[in-house]
């Protein structure tokens, strides 16, 4: 109803239209007007109105107002001549009321006040009940009326009917309680509250709602007022958005684990956990493949069912595994909702709990390398975004396994690396070690130089060095070649030296030299050098190796030798010489013969001693000498030795003494050599023992490691030797006088054969006060006697 005046509709004829519009205008009513009956519906739809007045003399207007009603609810207030008949007709056809012709201006104010009033009390329950049906029916929230008593569903509204898919009727006969289906809060993923419910449509779908209810009074009754809002599309968003950022975080994580570790099996473990976040399963495996079998490298949750050990023990053969064969052949994930219906599902007993099954391939390129595998005990658990998911985290796993891979390999071939460098290493130091011992064990002097600006650093020298020189490594290092200097060289001729050593090397690599040389204690001895060029791999120049030799030595038998060479020829030349006198002497004196042959039988005997000694030495250096041993008595050796010396001793003017001991001492021994040694150590001591001074044989029994020896001393008091030819007297023409004769073979004749017997032989003597010549053989037990001791019992030959 309008705030300002209320609106008439007349539809009268004209002249009663005029009469009355004037007085109804006047009493503040806005009135539209017509007198035509076919324009009134026109004029009530623009104008409006109130309420209508119709004439009844207007024609048609009993068919009229019916048609007009039929569209618009109003109050009708008919004008009409008063009879029964009139008044019947006129509330017949919808009237609210009439007033009588001629019309009573009191009569019409008051009539027309009074259906206005109840106009406005009909309008005041229409409202409510518009706003009823906009605020309950016409509004796209879904909304129910319920009984608070008893819950039956009273009304709901058309949004109600078009999402639960009841029709009004349907609702009427059902509680609100036959509208929830059961709220599964374990699956949520979100939590329930007070609003939040889960509806079944008529379909059997269910719907995730929240319902928002409120009491309300109607008629004295309290009713429930609900609106319920689907809520399932919020919450599908809210899950996936949920699960959007699971699987981001998931991924998210897997991707700092590739980067934090390179342990493979940490990175497959960490993704098997992962995975539970966004994928959920009762048992998760990753596979490799492996020679045509998938094998179980990393598992979890295996262990409410199996051991580790037979999970471990799976090996599906490919080629008969179908789950496995189908996603090689088509690169993509795998879901099988009910793993016994589908064909070629391998069933061990160990994983025979399983009923569906969602895998995804772990490929390198299009390379398959294994497989992402989850489980569960449920049928058709899986969904296709659960493989695609899979999917995701399947091409995770191939990227950390390639990674590990690599790194793997990468560490293995640096383990490796390590592993030869350090055998290398120690190939090097132990050849190094061995470099050097070597080097320290020569008896030549070695020295490695380093040649830098015409400056020459020693950088290393060995032992024997150090020996033959008296200068320390420290003192080699510090002073290096100046060291070489002898006294006699100044600066120049050193210098000059060292040129023609640089020039040599640059020119033939190497450097070859023999001087003289200053020890450090002052005596001098010769140097043999011999200097090699050491070039880096580039050619270039580095140092030198110099190999150092104390020939004087050599240069001293050398001389010796020389000598020998001159002795013996003048040796053998005399007695020929002397030979060939007497020969001729016998031809002209033959009554002198037996002198001239007793000179010729002392003549040959020293050249065959020449020769025999010539020969031994030579058959000592090949090693051909032949011992014809036996058990001796020793005592009777010595008796067999002095029987010529002694004489010879006593000629000299010698005081000869031989001590023997009691006890008779055998050794296995070859007797004429035994006799040829101590021939020569008795000859010697005479020689170099002056007349007038004594001579002593010894023989006695000494323990030497336990085992009885026989000792032979020879011991004169001669002019002895000085103590730096001690070393060198054993070796062959090795003679420290040569005033005496002999060739300087028999010591080391001596030394050879007493050698030969297991012996030894040593010497100590004190210069012009005599020597001691001595050696030492083995005791063997004595042998069971027979007449002539001397002859060997059994004899045998080496
Ligand atoms: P031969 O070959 O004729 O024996 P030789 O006596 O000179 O000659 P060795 O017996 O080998 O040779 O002796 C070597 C050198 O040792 C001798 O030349 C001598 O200088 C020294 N010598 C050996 N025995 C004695 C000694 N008893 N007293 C001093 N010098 C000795
Ligand atoms: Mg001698």
């Amino acid at each position: 109803m309008s705030a300002s005046s209320p609106v008439l509709m007349l539809a009268a004829e004209n002249n009663l239209a005029l009469s009355l519009t004037q007085l109804l205008e006047e009493d503040g009513y806005t009135v539209a007007y017509t007198a035509n009956g076919d324009e009134c519906l026109n004029l009530l739809t623009s104008s409006h109105p109130d309420l209508l007045i119709v004439d009844a003399d207007l024609q048609d207007a009993f068919s009229l107002v019916p048609r007009l009603l039929a569209d618009y609810a109003l109050p009708v207030l008919f004008l009409i001549h008063e009879s029964s008949e009139n008044i019947e007709a006129v509330f017949a056809v919808g009237a609210d009321d009439y007033v009588a012709k001629p019309v009573h201006e009191r009569v019409l104010r008051q009539r027309i006040r009074r259906l206005l009033n109840e106009r406005v009390a009909v309008q005041r329950a229409d409202d409510l009940e518009r706003r009823w049906q906009q605020a309950f029916h016409q509004n796209h929230a879904i909304k129910l009326l319920i009984d608070s008593q008893t819950g039956a569903i009273l009304d709901a509204n058309r949004a109600a009917c078009n999402f639960y898919g009841y029709t009004l009727e349907q609702f009427r006969s059902k509680y609100v309680t036959d509208l929830d289906a059961a709220l599964d809060t374990d699956q949520e993923g979100l939590p329930p509250t007070l609003f939040n419910f889960r509806h079944r449509l008529a379909s059997g779908e269910v719907r995730d709602v929240k319902v928002f209810s409120g009491p309300i009074d109607m008629d004295g009754r309290t009713l429930i007022y609900s609106i319920i809002h689907d809520n399932t599309k919020r919450r599908k968003a809210e899950a996936a958005e949920h699960d959007h950022r699971t699987m981001a975080e998931a991924l998210r994580k897997m991707g700092s684990t590739l980067s934090s570790t390179l342990d493979p099996n940490e990175v497959l473990d960490r993704i098997l956990q992962q995975i539970q976040q966004v994928v959920s399963n009762d048992c998760a495996n990753i596979m490799l493949i492996d020679g045509g079998f998938a094998r179980i490298v990393r598992s979890r949750g295996y262990e409410r069912w199996s051991t580790p050990e037979d999970v471990n023990a799976i090996r599906l053969p490919l080629a008969e595994t179908a789950n496995l064969r189908w996603m090689i052949e088509h690169g993509l994930p795998l879901v099988i909702p009910d793993v016994r219906a589908f064909p070629g599902w391998v069933q061990v007993e160990t994983t025979s709990w399983i009923r569906s099954y969602v895998g995804a391939p772990i490929r390198f390129g299009h390379h398959t390398i294994g497989f992402l595998n989850l489980d569960s005990k449920e049928l058709d658990h899986f969904t296709d975004q659960d493989a695609e998911r899979l999917l995701a985290f399947a091409d995770q796993a191939a990227i950390a396994i390639r990674n590990a891979r690599l790194y793997d390999r990468v560490r293995r071939q640096a383990a490796e690396l390590e592993q030869r460098v350090q055998d290398r290493t120690v190939e090097l130091e132990y050849e190094r070690q061995q470099f050097r011992t070597i080097l320290d064990a020569m008896v030549e002097g070695v020295a490695y130089t380093e040649h830098n600006d015409d400056q020459i650093k020693v950088r290393y020298i060995n032992q024997a060095l150090v020996n033959m020189t008296g200068y320390s490594a420290e003192e080699w290092t510090a002073h290096s070649i100046q060291l070489f200097r002898t006294d006699g060289m100044d600066e120049e001729q050193f210098r000059r030296g060292v040129d023609e050593f640089y020039r040599a090397l640059n020119e033939k690599g190497f450097w070859q030299h023999e001087f003289k040389m200053r020890r450090k204690d002052g005596s001098e001895f010769d140097l043999n050098s011999v200097t090699t060029r050491v070039d880096a791999p580039d050619g270039k120049s580095v140092g030198a190796v110099t190999v150092l030799r104390d020939v004087s030595q050599e240069r001293a038998l050398q001389a010796q030798k020389t000598r020998f060479v001159a002795y013996a020829s003048h040796e053998l030349r005399t007695p020929i010489t002397n030979m060939k006198t007497r020969l001729y002497l016998m031809r002209k004196q033959p009554e002198k013969i037996s002198d001239h042959l007793l000179v010729l039988e002392d003549v040959t005997d020293r050249m065959q001693r020449l020769v025999e000694d010539l020969l031994d030495m030579s058959r000592f250096e090949r090693g051909i000498i032949h011992l014809k041993r036996g058990v001796m008595l020793l005592q009777e050796i010595i008796h067999r030795s002095t029987s010529v010396q002694e004489p010879e001793a006593e000629r000299k003017g010698l005081r000869f003494t031989v001590e023997l001991p009691d006890e008779p001492l055998y050794a296995f021994v070859d007797p004429e050599r035994v006799v040829q040694v101590i021939t020569n150590l008795l000859t010697n001591a005479i020689n170099y023992t002056p007349s007038g001074k004594s001579i002593t044989l010894r023989l006695s029994k000494t323990m030497d490691k336990g085992v009885p020896h026989g000792l032979v001393e020879v011991i004169d008091t001669g002019i002895g030797i000085a103590e730096e030819h001690l070393p060198h007297i054993f070796q062959p023409f090795y003679r420290v006088v040569s005033q005496v004769e002999g060739t300087g073979l028999g010591l080391n004749i001596a030394k050879e054969i007493i050698e030969l017997h297991q012996g030894q032989i040593g010497v100590e003597s004190v210069l012009k006060r005599g020597s001691r010549f001595y050696f030492s053989l083995p005791l063997v037990p004595a042998p069971v006697p027979v007449d002539d001791p001397i002859l060997p019992e059994h004899t045998s030959v080496e």
